[in-house]
């Protein structure tokens, strides 16, 4: 059978862990070759270590995406190594322990959330659409998140705002694009058994009072987030654009779950 993303190429960024390695494995297992970026160099280097090991192709490129110059760099590296830009997926981001309601939330945890996960999704289209451009098309999947949609009495108000962002320029850059052969998505993930939420989430108390919300009464994981920026990355989902993909075990379709 033809694999999916056979002759593409794809930058991952927030690539040394959770979805974002386990998109840079499962992309380049359908043919894509791999750009992963990241802060964390070493969870990086791993990341294309594994790729490598599984006889795929995948670079590391270190770099902060609230940081132009590093965006650029990241862009320009795909087009170095690999001669071309098909997928962009801009997943990297952060949840500050300090982010709480308004009246509690420091402006600086405000203005990094907001830095990270918002302004990264701009810079890495920035960057990256002019790429897509030469490349004659692609498609940009930005990871947003269920909390853009829902509201929470457990306030993450930097966070949640900043997901609402991604959602809201998604849309945008979707129509903008849309007749140059380039589709922007968002994925918008429910709760998920990564490092990012299993740090909050540090009691099995804790753990059960979340799983009240998910029809499906479990986490997700970070390998279906990838089947389902797969599947936005590929050429499935053709007629796609624009769109706030949910892949939440339910939760944003629940008023009353089977635990009430
Ligand atoms: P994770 O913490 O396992 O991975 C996030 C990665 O992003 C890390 O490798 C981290 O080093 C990297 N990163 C952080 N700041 C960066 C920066 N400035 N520049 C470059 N890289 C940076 O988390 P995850 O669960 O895989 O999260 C991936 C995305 O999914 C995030 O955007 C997150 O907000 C979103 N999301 C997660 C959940 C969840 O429950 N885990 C739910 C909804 C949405």
């Amino acid at each position: 059978m033809e694999k999916k993303l056979a002759g593409r190429v794809a930058l991952v960024t927030g690539a040394s862990a959770g979805i974002g390695r386990e998109t840079a494995l499962l992309f380049a297992r359908e043919g894509a070759r791999v750009v992963g970026a990241d802060l964390d160099e070493r969870g990086g280097r791993e990341t294309a270590e594994m790729v490598v090991a599984e006889g795929g192709e995948c670079a590391f490129v270190a770099a902060d995406v609230s940081r132009d110059a590093d965006c650029r760099a990241m862009v320009a590296e795909a087009e170095r190594r690999f001669g071309r830009l098909d997928v962009l997926f801009n997943n990297a981001g952060i949840m500050d322990p300090a982010d709480d309601d308004a009246v509690a939330t420091d402006e600086a945890v405000w203005d990094r959330t907001m830095a990270v996960n918002a302004k990264g999704v701009f810079l890495g289209c920035k960057h990256g659409i002019p790429a897509l451009r030469r490349a004659g098309g692609g498609s940009v999947v930005n990871t947003a998140s269920f909390v853009a949609v829902v509201g929470a009495a457990t306030p993450q108000l930097a966070y949640t705002a900043s997901k609402g962002a991604v959602l809201a320029l998604t849309r945008e850059l979707a129509v903008v694009h849309a007749r140059e052969g380039i589709r922007v998505n968002a994925l918008c993930p429910g709760p998920l058994r990564t490092e990012l939420l299993m740090r909050f989430l540090d009691t099995e108390e804790k753990k059960k009072r979340r799983l009240v919300h998910v029809p499906m009464g479990r986490f997700g994981e970070a390998k279906e987030m990838a089947q389902a920026a797969l599947w936005l990355a590929s050429d499935a989902s053709s007629y796609v654009t624009g769109t706030t993909f949910l892949v939440d075990g339910g939760l944003t379709a629940a008023y009353v779950t089977p635990e009430g």
